[in-house]
């Protein structure tokens, strides 16, 4: 079953009979990340599991939700393999879903860094001042 749309991540059949060599750039990492972050849908353990065409994979038996650039998904467990072994076949729409969470979570990082950076600064401000009371 395919589901393109813009409630699902990666629920996509690709053809290719055999595996493409590894992809390992930030997307298939983002990908890893994503299979960590992944729930399982209650409930959804018993749609039964799917195989990819080239028998080198095999999906969980349950759907999962996971969250990219602040929205939520439903996805399956074969979204790495996908990425990475079958990337020449993954729509564009969807490998934009995956960059955009990507750059999501570099804002946000970069947002923490700045707020850290920010906390140092105010530290080095009252430093001085308690130093001069003594
Ligand atoms: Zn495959």
């Amino acid at each position: 079953m395919i589901k393109n749309d813009s409630k699902n991540l990666l629920f996509i059949e690709p053809n290719a009979k055999k595996m493409e060599p590894d992809v390992n750039d930030e997307v298939t990492e983002y990908a890893q990340y994503l299979m960590k972050k992944m729930r399982p849908v209650p409930g959804s353990a018993t749609k039964g599991f799917h195989s990819c065409k080239c028998k080198q994979a095999h999906s969980g038996s349950q759907t999962y939700t996971v969250s990219v650039a602040g929205k939520s998904y439903q996805t399956n467990t074969l979204l790495l393999h996908y990425v990475k072994n079958h990337r020449s076949e993954v729509p564009e729409g969807e490998l934009k879903k995956l960059y955009d969470g990507i750059e999501y979570e570099k804002q946000k990082a970069l947002n923490k860094q700045l707020k850290e950076q920010q906390t140092e600064d105010s530290k080095e401000t009252i430093k001085p001042k308690r130093a001069f009371k003594r």
